[in-house]
């Protein structure tokens, strides 16, 4: 969460800063600033979006060649100009952007406060920014040992950037938990909390690790770690374009990531099927497969979305490859003391490889000896570092904060990795593996099919646009699908939605069902077929409106459903990934309707990375 960025170098920082903010908003966007340092340091800083920032810095000074902007998700004060980043010190020598929780705060700050400091913000950040100076000041320190000694004394997360008046040729860069980058350019370096505001500029880039401290001048990058002992700077190449982050012609990035999926997916699977051998190779496993193949029980951590790919993966993996599956959100898992051991396998799940709670989640199972995997996107993420072994969905950047093809990568993966164990253990019989590989070539194809509906989705969003509330039932695999729909309705519309199995709908949600109450089900033709289509006929005898995902050519729902929306016939293991994309679709046509910012939803960030 929250965006960062710095520049240092010759250029003229402020519009490096304001164009990097553009391309961080995705992060937070509840206020927005930037710091420019030329003598004095002077700082503009706004509540609301980069634009109104803008606004407010046109026509104002803004020469400098080193610099720093911020969009905030706010933790620790209401989004206001005030606790807006960048935060000064309080006599001015010290000017930090920070991501992150410092969770010790009230006590640091309660010792600067009886020591007489001043504070004008609400936020964790401004504490940290007067300990800097305080310790500055009355320890006799340099720059630099100041802002060590400082984190030192931090307990939290903080991907942190800071200059000061006193050393002004130098920028700061420290991180712990909250992801940072650096671009390395000619005489120049640009800082970021990932690298979208990077990648116009350079392909070289540094990946910092916790608690390393960057202290960068336009011609030298030193690298330490926080007791002031130099590290090795491990130069990494880019592989990104700038036009993956542009909408390319789409009104929003969500439309535009939904009409990515044929691709998304297909680039996913490409290169690790071999048709031939009818072998599925995942080169990130291989080094781990004998114990993957032979673990007793696979633990899933993930949050949001990720946690309802992983449920899919439950499904899969326990079907196809027999070994038992739990998931877990990482939130819960990390502070509830979870029975994990070496024998245990633990799969993480993250778009960002960033998500906070499945980082700490990763770092417990470590300790308790698990094999610890990883399934994310971003390449270089904190995640794909902290796991022994993993698989990277390729999805590409997606920028919308709801989630919508990396949901549908990362089940690419489970799946592959379902069939690989299978195949493995001798379950799948070579006729079986064929004939699911051949459907997962299928995949991309019967997606376009179902983005050919578009103009479906919106009439059916037209009619349910004004709805309160929702249900979204499945049942099997499209039981995850049902929540994911139902996440995506509530994240973006602000319509309450909830997903769930269709057979406890008689538990409890079957007393919210009237002629007010869309009902969503996902109702292909599977084992439970019979059993779906008795709970649509308990839904229409409450007079509740039924709208139903089904395969090609059903009949039988197209009579007792208000609405119907065929997909092509899918194996049942794979209708996840067919069958969400009416219902992400759906989401975003009523969302647009309703007049709400479909790429930045409110309250919303992408990348969790505050626990
Ligand atoms: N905790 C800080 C604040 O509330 C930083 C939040 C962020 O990561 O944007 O201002």
């Amino acid at each position: 969460m929250c965006g960062i960025v710095g520049y240092i170098g010759t250029r003229d920082a402020y519009p490096v800063l304001i164009k990097g903010l553009k391309r961080l908003e995705y992060r937070g966007y509840d206020s927005a600033g930037v710091a420019l340092l030329n003598g004095d340091t002077t700082i503009y800083k706004k509540k609301g979006k980069v634009s109104e920032l803008e606004d407010y810095v046109r026509g104002k000074e803004t020469k400098s060649t080193i610099g720093m902007g911020h969009t905030r998700w706010a933790t620790h004060g209401e989004p206001n100009d005030v606790n807006a980043h960048p935060h000064q010190s309080e006599k001015g020598l010290f000017t930090i952007i920070h991501n992150g929780i410092i969770e010790n705060y009230s006590v640091l700050k309660k010792t600067l406060m009886d020591q007489g400091m001043k504070f004008y913000s609400e936020t964790d950040t401004e504490v940290l920014a007067n300990l800097i100076e305080y310790i500055y000041t009355s320890e006799d320190v340099s720059v630099e040992v100041a802002i060590s000694l400082a984190l030192q004394k931090v307990v939290g997360a903080f991907g942190l950037v800071a200059i000061s008046s006193e050393d002004p040729n130098l920028m700061i860069a420290a991180r712990r938990s909250s992801p940072l980058v650096i671009g390395l350019g000619n005489n120049e370096y640009f800082i970021a909390s990932d690298a979208t505001p990077i990648v116009e500029y350079t392909d070289r880039v540094i990946y910092l690790n916790n608690d390393d401290i960057a202290l960068i001048r336009r011609d030298e990058l030193i690298l330490k770690n926080l007791v002031s002992e130099t590290t090795k700077v491990n130069i990494k190449t880019l592989e990104m374009s700038i036009s993956e982050m542009e909408k390319q012609g789409y009104e929003h990035f969500m439309l535009k990531e939904i009409f990515e999926q044929p691709r998304s997916i297909m680039d996913t699977f490409r290169g690790r099927i071999q048709t031939e051998t009818n072998e599925i190779r995942l080169g990130g496993l291989l080094d781990v497969k004998d114990q993957l193949v032979n673990a007793k029980r696979i633990v899933v951590i993930a949050c949001g979305t990720s946690w309802h790919a992983g449920l899919v993966g439950e499904y899969l993996i326990e079907d196809l490859a027999r070994i038992p599956v739990e998931v877990e959100y990482a939130s819960e898992f990390r502070y509830r003391n979870p029975m994990i051991g070496p024998d245990d396998v633990v799969l993480a799940i993250s778009q960002s490889g960033e998500t906070a709670d499945t980082l700490a989640a990763i770092q417990l199972a470590r300790e308790a000896g698990a094999l610890v995997l990883g399934i994310c996107n971003v390449a270089g993420s904190s995640i794909s570092r902290e796991t022994h072994a993993g698989v990277y969905t390729h999805a590409g950047i997606e920028i919308g904060v709801a989630s919508t093809k990396s949901f549908t990568a990362q089940v690419t993966v489970l799946t592959m990795m379902a069939i690989m164990i299978g195949k493995e253990k001798g379950l799948l019989s070579e006729q079986r593996f064929s004939q699911l590989i051949k459907e997962l070539y299928a995949v991309p194809a019967k997606i376009e099919k179902i983005l050919e509906l578009n103009d479906e989705f919106k009439r059916i969003a037209e009619i349910y646009k004004d709805a309160s509330n929702a249900l979204y039932l499945g049942r099997g695999v499209s039981f995850p699908v049902a929540l994911e729909g139902a996440l995506k309705l509530k994240e973006i519309s602000y319509i309450h939605a909830e997903g769930y199995p269709a057979a406890e709908m008689k538990h409890g949600p079957i007393a919210l069902i009237d002629a007010n109450m869309p009902v969503v089900f996902i109702a292909t033709m599977d084992g439970s077929y019979d059993k779906i289509v008795n709970n649509i006929q308990e839904v229409k005898a409450r007079n509740g409106e039924v709208i139903a995902i089904v395969t090609e050519g059903d009949t039988i729902i197209r009579e007792m459903a208000d609405h119907v929306i065929e997909i092509p016939k899918s194996d049942e293991s794979l209708v996840s990934l067919t069958a969400v994309v009416p219902l992400q679709l759906i989401a975003y046509h009523i969302a647009l309707m309703r007049g709400c910012n479909v790429d930045q939803p409110r309250n919303l960030a992408k990348s969790v990375t505050v626990e």
